[in-house]
């Protein structure tokens, strides 16, 4: 392989946590070949226009090189995407002798991108989209089909990850693209002529600075050192994205290539699905204490700037250095107070590094010798933590003593351990107290639902979470999570409801974890009583009087509970109602479609509990905390209808 390729790596605009760890070894992978590698999340029409509005300022540069076209490129998009041409001949080419040259020149770039000519000129070489949970369906779909105008040849779009793994005929039916399933695994997986085996590179950071999305983790190493499951569960993709089961994945090598690239991280992330199955467990603890991850360990940031223009000067990625000085530069400004902050204020101004537009990778390797003594005294130098997270959670029936002291050696923080069937309570209890047993204290515990639990089940794991809690002094943080089936078309979307559970309940318990942010806290008595009781009720009675509650006044609960006074309404209403009567009214609660029950309930005193659920919370929205404009709205169908 030669010639420098084009490469376009694409992660859908949906929002997530960690960063595409496939196409972060895509990138090394194809900067180990000498290509041209590019990462873009977000809008791909501004993508596109962006990349338009670069290639018209190189040609404005090379027309009129007296102007600084950089510093004006937000006149130049506004041309090319709004034919705005009202600033042009007051700023930028006025006096310059090749105007007719320039306007030229813009037109043409405006009708390339209006007219979608750039649609039959593809520039990239390969395009590689990642994809993620199959309910992203629809953007990621929408982003298959813009990419494929992107690709010279239609081969080199290349689609992998889960969704791509998992909904591969679909996505081909809807797409007409082949994906790449399951891992990059073996040698020549992409490239005939190329036996890199693109799984077990290391990852490339730099392509995270070179898009606006701030991924909410990624300080740290994200990293496997296992693959792999052992076990089959039906709910779970992972059998079927991993079917074979890698005891260790050896790190240290990789570990210290992305360290000496991109600097030193805090903490360490491992994405492994099944660690604890491993027979080589103990040997992976030593692997992460090996790379600085012992109890105890404390983390200095190193100096970014100096990585980020070491860097810079290497040609690693150039764009992305320069947006990550640049970012870097300017945080450590807002710092700075008086002569110093003067000074390096100048260093900047005279080195046009004060916008991102006119920061050059020439202007920043000229002013770093002038700014290198400033960031090395004031940048950020204080220690800290260093933490460690299976993060996928950790089997509890493969808990023992010595593997629990073992995770007691590296600074696990917090420790998560899977309870997704009330079957496993024993062996999840028992995991639990090990984990308090060698002072491991911050849990926070995935719980499935919404497969073939009930809601009583549900209840029930999260009260042995707070009983555990009350009893051993640790805090366990619960995160109830929804199953979604891992194919056909259900998985496409959030909607799928299990057996045991309804539209209702599953609104329920997204209302109440939509109050506490996704997770259930720890047992806390404050004032206001318990929170976890409040929540969810001190009782599995409550509990199930709490699923039919309408879910306005589960959201909005001190509202409706204190400042309006319906939830008391409403719950003697819903105390009343005899055996006949709850189950005439059972189905639609459960559907949680309230549209037409007019038509077919006509007992008064049920059309006056269903009143309640016609209070939605864009109407609490709209009152904009003025509640007493949402009082005189619905007293008359709340209260007098007490009367009928
Ligand atoms: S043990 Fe965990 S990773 Fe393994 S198949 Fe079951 S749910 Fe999936």
């Amino acid at each position: 392989m030669t010639k420098k390729r084009k490469i376009l790596l694409l992660e859908p605009n949906y929002k997530n946590k960690y960063p595409p760890m496939g196409l972060m070894k895509l990138a090394t992978y194809h900067r180990i070949l000498g290509d041209d590698v590019t990462f873009f999340k977000g809008n791909l029409q501004d993508f596109v226009l962006e990349q338009i509005v670069s290639e018209c300022i190189q040609r404005l540069e090379y027309i009129e090189s007296s102007a600084n076209w950089k510093i004006d490129q937000h006149i130049v998009k506004n041309f090319i995407q709004k034919k705005d041409l009202s600033l042009f001949d007051d700023i930028l080419f006025a006096e310059s002798q090749n105007k007719p040259l320039i306007r030229e020149c813009l037109h043409y770039f405006r009708n390339y991108y209006i007219t979608g000519k750039y649609k039959q000129e593809p520039v990239y070489d390969r395009v590689c989209v990642t994809t993620l949970f199959t309910f992203y369906w629809k953007i990621t779909i929408e982003t298959i089909l813009f990419a494929k105008q992107l690709v010279k040849t239609p081969e080199e779009l290349k689609i992998g990850g889960i969704m791509a793994s998992l909904l591969s005929k679909e996505i081909q039916k809807e797409t007409g693209v082949k994906s790449v399933k399951g891992l990059l695994d073996k040698p020549s997986m992409l490239d005939n002529d190329v036996d890199i085996i693109i799984d077990d590179l290391p990852l490339d950071y730099s392509i995270l600075d070179e898009i606006e999305y701030q991924y909410p983790i990624r300080d740290a190493y994200f990293t496997f050192m296992t693959k792999g499951c052992k076990r089959k569960c039906s709910f779970c993709s992972v059998p079927k994205l991993e079917p074979a089961y890698k005891p260790i994945v050896h790190t240290i090598e990789k570990f210290n290539t992305v360290k000496s690239l991109y600097g030193d991280l805090p903490n360490l992330i491992l994405l492994d699905n099944n660690a604890l199955a491993s027979p080589c467990f103990s040997e992976i603890i030593q692997e992460i204490k090996e790379i600085g991850f012992s109890k105890g360990a404390m983390y200095v940031e190193p100096n970014q700037l100096e990585i980020a223009i070491r860097n810079l000067k290497d040609d690693l990625n150039n764009k992305a250095y320069i947006r990550r000085s640049y970012s870097i530069i300017h945080k450590l400004l807002k710092r700075l107070r008086g002569q110093t902050a003067q000074t390096y204020y100048n260093i900047l101004d005279k080195y046009s590094l004060l916008k991102l537009e006119t920061t050059t990778k020439e202007n920043l390797l000229s002013a770093y010798p002038e700014l290198e003594r400033i960031y090395e005294k004031n940048r950020p130098k204080t220690s800290r933590l260093r933490h460690v997270d299976f993060n996928q959670g950790l089997d509890c029936r493969f808990i023992t003593e010595e593997k629990m002291k073992l995770i007691s050696e590296i600074p696990i923080l917090p420790l998560r351990i899977a309870f997704d069937n009330l079957k496993l309570k024993n062996k999840y209890i028992k995991g639990v107290e090990l984990a308090a047993k060698y002072g491991i204290k911050e849990l926070s515990n995935y719980l499935l639902y919404n497969y073939d639990d009930s809601p009583d089940d549900l209840y029930e794991r999260l009260k042995i979470n707070q009983d555990l809690c009350e009893k051993l002094g640790v805090h366990i943080y619960s995160f109830p999570m929804k199953y979604i089936p891992v194919k056909g078309k259900d998985a496409q979307s959030r909607d799928y409801t299990g057996p045991k559970w309804n539209r209702k309940f599953i609104r329920c318990i997204q209302s109440v974890l939509n109050v506490t942010g996704g997770i259930v806290a720890p047992a806390r008595t404050n004032e206001r009583g318990n929170f976890f009781e409040k929540a969810f009720g001190r009782t599995l009675k409550e509990f199930r009087e709490l699923l039919y509650m309408p879910e306005t006044y589960i959201v909005y609960r001190k509202i409706f509970e204190v400042d309006l006074g319906y939830t008391s309404i409403w719950q003697e209403l819903f105390r009343s109602l005899n055996n006949e009567e709850f189950e005439e009214v059972r189905l639609i609660i459960e559907s949680n479609d309230f549209g037409d029950y007019y038509q077919t309930i006509k007992n008064p005193k049920l059309i006056r509990l269903l009143s309640h659920y016609s209070i939605s919370r864009k109407d609490v929205d709209n009152v904009e905390q003025d509640y007493e404009k949402l009082k005189r709205k619905f007293d008359p169908l709340i209260t007098l209808c007490n009367t009928i």
